[in-house]
């Protein structure tokens, strides 16, 4: 076994800690990397917090992993040692079904294997990137590009392919309003993808102080969502919402400024269901979808896209020793816009 260290929640609500554990060694189709940055995302606070229930403990969370290749198997052929590599979400899935071959391993009937807070194969608890080092098969490993900070493209990772997948899916893009109600971490990545797509984009937001940020990331509308005024004027007029809250929210607040055949995306994940009134469906049609993440193909098409059009994420770059401050502030909506472990700092 590899001996790793990193930061870890010892149990539910209790702050991280420095922790030391083991990765596997490096197997005919692994590769090893040694993490350089690794991108803070909301769904570590719900998992170490067990918001959404089965958390395992310890957990070192972490999903938006970029660094070096340091060793690979010798059956090995997409990665070279000294390559800049990046991992996601999920390291593994069954490679069978139909989910699977279709390249969407999200959606694995199995379930895929989590990078962090999920078992793999063999049933030992996966470990995430708040760590210096991680082992992944080469499948399951994103090529990165040299043309971008590497800080900012970590959270593409997860921020970045959250948002891609439902702008690719339901083709969103020229001729498109689209509604992007959150301006957090997965709210900024969604407001630059769909600019860059051609979309006609308006944030909505409960901090009024975002505004100038949100037309500097290219929106051409700011609404803030607690002034009714606002949103009565909004009404009616949005092809598509990208919902990434984070918190306990009415769906009911946002449906009816979609227009008629309107669809919103959740992709946020509040710790209690929220309700729907039919009659926000019915009356103009409108639906209801969610997405999940997005698979290898998918991600590694949005890593490329992201270097040919220069996108990566506003990051605030923070030592691993900050990361329960650094949760606290993302609980008041206080970061612009993803956080950063430099690993260099552990
Ligand atoms: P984040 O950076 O903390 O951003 C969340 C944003 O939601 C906040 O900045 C805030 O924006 C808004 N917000 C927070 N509390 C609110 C409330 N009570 N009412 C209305 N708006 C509120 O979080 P993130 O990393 O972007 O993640 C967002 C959500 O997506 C999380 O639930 C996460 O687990 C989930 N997620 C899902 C997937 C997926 O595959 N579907 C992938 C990654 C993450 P304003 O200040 O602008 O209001
Ligand atoms: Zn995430
Ligand atoms: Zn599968």
């Amino acid at each position: 076994m590899i001996p790793a260290k990193g930061y870890a929640a010892p149990q539910a609500n209790i702050p991280l800690e420095p922790f030391k554990f083991e990765r596997r060694e490096v197997g005919p189709h692994d590769v090893q990397i040694e993490i350089l940055y690794c991108g803070v995302c909301h769904s570590d606070i719900h998992q170490a917090r067990d918001e959404w229930g089965g958390s395992i403990f310890p957990m070192v969370p972490g999903h938006e992993i970029v660094g070096t290749i340091t060793k690979v198997g010798d059956q090995v052929t997409k990665f070279k040692v000294g390559e800049t590599a990046g991992v996601g979400c999920f390291v593994d899935s069954c490679r069978h079904c139909s989910s699977c071959l279709a390249g969407l391993e999200q959606y694995c009937d199995v379930g895929m294997v989590a990078t962090y807070n999920g078992r793999d194969k063999e049933g030992n608890p996966t470990y995430g990137g708040y760590s210096n080092q991680v082992v992944v098969d080469e499948n399951y490993t994103l090529h990165i590009s040299e043309k971008l900070p590497l800080a900012g493209v970590a959270p593409l990772l997860c921020a970045g392919i959250t948002t891609y997948s439902p702008i690719m899916e339901w083709g969103m893009g020229k001729g498109h309003k689209v509604g992007v109600v959150g301006l957090g971490g997965l709210g900024h990545m969604a407001v630059k993808l769909a600019v860059s797509k051609g979309a006609e984009v308006t944030v909505l937001s409960t901090s009024p102080s975002k505004k100038a940020d949100a037309e500097r990331l290219g929106a051409h509308h700011f609404v803030v969502t607690r002034d009714a005024d606002q949103m009565t004027a909004t009404a009616g007029t949005l092809d598509f919402i990208i919902n990434t809250i984070s918190a306990q929210h009415e769906y009911n607040d946002y449906l009816p400024l979609l227009k008629l055949d309107g669809t919103m995306v959740l992709v946020g994940v509040p710790p209690a269901a929220p309700s729907v009134a039919a009659f926000n469906l019915i009356m103009k049609r409108r639906r209801l979808a969610g997405s999940l993440i997005g698979g290898i193909k998918e991600t590694q098409e949005m890593l490329d896209y992201c270097a040919e059009h220069n996108i990566v994420s506003d990051v605030e770059v923070i030592n691993i020793d900050y990361i329960n401050e650094a949760y606290e502030r993302m609980l008041k909506n206080d970061v612009r816009y993803r956080f950063v472990i430099d690993m260099a700092s552990l």
